[in-house]
């Protein structure tokens, strides 16, 4: 539990005024908890012995009316700092995470599912938000609590009958504890399974449409029943064991009450304690209930914080493996790309996905790049945007590892269009900008000439206003596909690499765009990754790429005279073409 305080340490160490004045307020309430029960046994004693006068009884009510008065204005002003912490808590969390996951590198997001990782910032933030507040303030206000309960009992009324009806309690309560210690590891494997839920429905809501196409419903909705069944019946189980283990306490404390009233009758028989005195005690006895009872429930609530706290701390204490060096090199003259004996396997792999390879980027040429599907040609050009770091040999730009400048330079260098195509649900022009936020409409206006999504424009119902659906549903695959390019090319990257970016778009369409990329690209690298080869017929260099090695490079006339891969498979392209 100290871990999780450790964890938000900074936040106490931030709010440490605010944390005091609330210890106080605590203080302050639970110490008037229990005045009512002293008042009405001084009460009961005055009445009995015939002590009590007008002023007195008048003095007594007005005290009994003003106690809750006086203790709600406390209560209030504690509960508006508390929520007012815990919500200033919860948001800065989310910020410390949200940040680290825009932090991480690639790697992150192949060892954790969405799921997993939203649960974190859903789930586990709310416990570790309620351990600052909620849980703190019982532990503070119940353990104060039951000390000046116990307290005042000792001291005022009589230590036997304390020990006689008291004793019981605490031992209950460590017997509760020691069960709940055990079910740690039910509630761990009930997260596990929560998160695996949530992640198989958000699955279900992206993959609605194609679930549909195939009138997969029933099968998808039979796999999100189990997912949904396998978490009810874990949190059955942590239902079931709290409730047999809840009501235990109830019976105790029977048992307390019994005590307290046979052994008390006795005393007050034998003139050790007043009549006054066994009310007051009794009263006590009802007010250590609540403690007691959320006393045992706080050790729930803990099992949740450290849960919580090692399931957040592990996103939060991740290190990225690729980082910025100590006094990184800015790029300022781009010149050229060298891959030098590049091989390269995913963190999570056993086996090189790329192998050895070695080519060179010279600025303004453009680089064709074609192969089978899951050669590794996304793999060879995405080394460029500092993802992963490289296995073995390097990309040097400029005669100079990439992994020696500012990352940030690097991608700025480049403008990439992957293959699946990433859009907001933002409007179209804001989809475009997030390209480049500072360019201006005549920017907009070239970029969308040179990925011809212009003609497309006329389509749309409010033109560059109009709303992109969730993941671009509003768009046809092309317009998406133009949609992106746009985005790459209106930041003027120095290096442009259509990953497959083509696929979508009919041929003239494709020869269009391939024509502005010349016109408009003159002087600045390009980088086209195809399965049409009329996408890089006219590329400077191509590279064939099979089972992650270079196997043929050159010209288009190079590579027809070679008569390997490429030559076999162009032919078969423009013979289907005819
Ligand atoms: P291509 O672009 O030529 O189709 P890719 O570079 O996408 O090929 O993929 C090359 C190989 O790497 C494939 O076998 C693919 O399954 C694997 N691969 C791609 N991305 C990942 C990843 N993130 N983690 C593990 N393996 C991957």
């Amino acid at each position: 539990m100290l871990n999780v305080y450790k964890t938000l340490g900074w936040f106490f160490k931030q709010e440490w005024k605010k944390y005091t004045i609330m210890l106080i307020l605590l203080l302050i309430l639970s110490f008037m908890t229990i005045i009512p029960a002293n008042l009405v046994g001084e009460a009961i004693d005055d009445i009995s012995t015939g002590d009590i006068t007008r002023n007195s009884l008048f003095f007594l009510i007005l005290l009994l009316v003003l106690v809750p008065i006086v203790r709600y204005f406390f209560d209030f002003s504690y509960h508006y700092l508390i929520n007012y912490q815990g919500q200033k808590l919860s948001y800065q969390l989310r910020q410390k995470y949200l940040k680290k996951l825009f932090e991480m590198d690639s790697k992150l997001y192949e060892q954790y599912s969405k799921g997993e990782l939203i649960a974190r910032v859903t789930n586990d933030l709310q416990s570790l938000t309620v351990a600052a507040t909620s849980l703190l303030q019982e532990i503070i206000y119940n353990g104060s609590l039951l000390i000046f309960i116990i307290g005042t009992m000792v001291l005022t009324i009589s230590v036997k009958l304390t020990l006689v009806s008291v004793t019981i309690m605490p031992i209950a309560v460590f017997i509760l504890t020691r069960i709940l210690n055990k079910m740690r590891k039910v509630y761990k494997i009930h997260r596990v399974i929560y998160s695996d839920m949530t992640e198989k429905v958000l699955e279900s809501i992206e993959g609605v449409k194609v679930v549909r196409a195939y009138v997969q419903e029933e099968n998808d909705f039979q796999k999100l029943e189990g997912a949904l069944l396998r978490d009810i019946e874990s949190w059955r189980k942590i239902v079931n064991f709290e409730t047999v283990f809840g009501p235990l306490f109830d019976f105790i404390y029977s048992i307390a009450y019994f005590l307290a009233f046979a052994f008390g009758t006795y005393l007050v028989i034998h003139k050790e304690i007043t009549v006054g005195d066994l009310i007051t005690f009794t009263m006590y006895l009802g007010t250590l209930y609540g403690p007691i009872i959320s006393l045992s429930n706080i050790f729930n609530q803990i099992n949740n914080a450290i849960i919580s706290n090692e399931r957040f701390a592990e996103i939060l204490n991740k290190e990225t493996d690729v980082k910025d060096i100590v006094n990184p090199k800015e790029i300022i003259n781009f010149n050229k790309i060298d891959y030098r004996n590049v091989t390269f396997k995913y963190p999570f792999d056993k086996h090189n996905v790329i192998n050895n390879i070695n080519f060179t980027i010279n600025i303004g040429e453009t680089i064709g790049i074609v192969g089978p599907t899951g050669a590794g040609k996304s793999t060879l050009i995405r080394q460029l945007l500092r993802e992963f770091n490289v296995t073995e040999g390097d990309v040097f730009i400029d005669d100079v590892p990439i992994e020696d400048y500012k990352i940030d330079d690097v991608r700025n260098l480049v403008g990439y269009v992957p293959q699946s195509h990433i859009l907001f649900r933002r409007r179209v022009d804001e989809n475009i900008l997030i390209g480049n936020p500072k360019a201006d409409v005549t920017n907009i206006e070239r970029a969308i000439t040179i990925a011809d999504f212009k003609k497309d424009l006329a389509y749309l119902s409010d033109g560059l206003q109009t709303m992109v659906g969730e993941s671009g549903t509003t768009l046809s695959g092309g317009q998406k596909q133009r949609l992106s390019i746009a985005r790459a090319i209106v930041k003027d990257p120095q290096i442009l690499i259509l990953d497959d970016s083509l696929s979508a778009v009919d041929a003239n369409t494709e020869e269009t765009i391939i024509n502005h990329l010349k016109e408009y690209r003159s002087g600045k690298t390009n980088i086209i990754v195809a399965h049409r080869f009329s996408a890089v017929k006219d590329a400077d260099m191509i590279l064939v790429l099979s089972e992650g090695q270079i196997i043929e490079s050159g010209t288009h006339h190079e590579l027809m005279a070679l008569n390997g891969w490429y030559k076999i498979q162009y032919e078969k392209q423009t013979s289907m073409g005819k």
